[in-house]
């Protein structure tokens, strides 16, 4: 088994790249989607977030204003470590329960889990590979005006509270420049998975030898 760890910054395409490797078999964990999970009323990470941050980042409905809680992290570095010192053990427990059962299921299986933060928790070093998605920041800041509807100051304190994606290309084995078409992604997309086949299959040659 290889572990591979897509990653990118706020808006540089992770989602839609993790579609096109979908596409081709790979299974997709999602980190954003579990940290979503983990976050639902009276569960772990939910205690503990309304515990340290208080009860004013609730909805009517008791879940979590996660838009509210985004304007306090994005702007203060030491709350956003008290956040992730609060989500991470639950979201990461919830990954390899993932894992495991992908594998379980289909020993063959080519698992990206797909991390925002992988770079900045240091989760890279961990992986086997490492992909990176990249545009530069003034196209973040252009998609996710669009897609979120936030003024350009929204956009840009959020792409502040996060490590320059420059400073990530050295540390990825892949990086997937998506400032171009979808096309262009996919092309792009269609080689890496090449390799990564060749790369599960060897893995799983050597596994089989053991
Ligand atoms: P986040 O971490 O913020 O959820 P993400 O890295 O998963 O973001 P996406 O949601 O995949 O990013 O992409 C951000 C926006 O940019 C989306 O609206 C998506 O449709 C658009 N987008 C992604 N890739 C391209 C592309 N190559 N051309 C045009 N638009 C794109």
């Amino acid at each position: 088994m290889i572990r591979i760890g897509l990653t990118g910054g706020i808006g540089s395409g992770k989602s839609t790249v993790a579609d096109l490797f979908r596409k081709r078999g790979a299974h997709i964990i999602d980190l954003d989607v579990i940290a979503h999970q983990v976050e639902e009323p009276g569960r772990a990470a939910w205690q503990g977030i309304v515990e340290y941050f208080g009860r004013e980042i609730l909805d009517a409905e008791g879940r979590i204003n996660r838009e509210a809680l985004g304007g306090i992290v994005f702007r203060d570095r030491a709350k956003l470590e008290e956040l992730n010192r609060i989500v991470h053990p639950a979201i990461y427990d919830e990954q390899r329960r993932r894992i495991n059962d992908i594998r379980g299921r289909d020993g063959q299986a080519i698992i990206i889990s797909d991390i925002p933060l992988l770079i900045e928790g240091g989760g890279h070093k961990k992986m086997d590979v490492v992909i990176l998605v990249y545009v530069s920041p003034d196209v973040q800041i252009e998609r996710i005006m669009k897609r979120n509807g936030y003024t350009y100051e929204e956009a840009r304190d959020r792409l502040h509270s996060q490590m320059p994606l420059a400073d990530k290309i050295p540390l990825a084995d892949f990086v997937i420049y998506n400032e171009g078409t979808l096309e262009e992604a996919e092309a792009a997309v269609e080689k890496i998975w090449k390799e990564l086949l060749k790369r599960n299959r060897s893995q799983n040659d050597k596994e089989i030898k053991q």
